[in-house]
């Protein structure tokens, strides 16, 4: 980490500086609509922000990002804690494209009429707030139902929606950098935020992610990042450590328990 905590506000802002120096960047909804009008330039970077807590942190976020230009995506979960219309109405008006972050296959126990019926009122309530027109499952790892399953039996089009950044996008010629589980090289842990692309090069730390951008090769990429783990307060971002560390040896056990059925 080379003396720096990794996973602050402050290393945040470096890197999204750092990106918008060097990229043109695409929230989800932009980036579909160029690439189907084949208008996507040599380089870029898509940005999207999960927000699976902290939603104070997902407005501190959106506002360094449009501080720097950069118009992204952030997904909403409907959960009672996490759905605060204010701030969701605070972060459209910055610019940025506004998405429902769905969980319905886990929140119904695999029901799929049950999960359509919540599916929609949940995309309704989104969109009384903000334009909607892109939606992105949440990976609930340690559910035994896969959200991404819930387009098995549905169309994106029967609610009106353009994109599913796992379903509709093609990242086998891009770089893939998500910080799910603390950490950017995210084969290691993750169980459904996996892609297929051209990795993450085993960058671990957001400084080595800055260096990476920074040199000449032209690269296009997708970037994912998580509203509750860039925090500066000492208290949430040892709570993170110590909560990814166990999170991650959970993941680990399950990994390595479906690999070997
Ligand atoms: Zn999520």
């Amino acid at each position: 980490m080379n003396g720096k905590k990794d996973y602050t506000r402050q290393t945040y802002a470096r890197l999204m500086r750092c990106l918008s120096l060097n990229y043109p960047t695409f929230s989800i909804a932009d980036y579909s609509l160029a690439h189907n009008r084949c208008m996507l330039p040599e380089s870029y970077f898509i940005v999207r922000h999960d927000v699976d807590g902290n939603v104070k942190n997902a407005l501190a976020m959106a506002e360094i990002d449009a501080h720097y230009g950069i118009r992204a995506t952030f997904y909403f979960r409907a959960k009672p804690l996490l759905f605060n219309p204010e701030i969701i109405k605070r972060i459209g008006a910055l610019g940025h494209e506004i998405g429902y972050h769905y969980e319905v296959l886990s929140d119904t126990g695999g029901n799929y009429e049950r999960a359509r019926i919540l599916f929609e009122a949940n995309l309704k309530m989104l969109r009384a707030l903000a334009p909607v027109c892109t939606v992105c499952m949440h990976g609930r790892s340690l559910s035994p139902h896969n959200n991404l399953d819930f387009w098995k039996k549905y169309t994106l089009e029967q609610f009106g929606l353009i994109a599913e950044p796992y379903l509709t996008i093609d990242y086998s010629d891009m770089y893939y950098f998500s910080d799910t589980s603390h950490c950017w090289n995210n084969y290691r842990y993750n169980l459904r935020d996996v892609v297929i692309s051209l990795g993450s090069r085993g960058i671990e730390t957001t400084d080595e992610l800055i260096a990476f951008l920074q040199d000449s090769e032209p690269k296009k990429g997708a970037l994912l990042t998580h509203s509750n783990f860039w925090v500066d307060s000492w208290c949430l971002w040892w709570g993170n450590r110590c909560l990814f560390f166990l999170l991650n040896q959970l993941k680990l056990y399950k990994k390595r328990r479906l690999t070997q059925k």
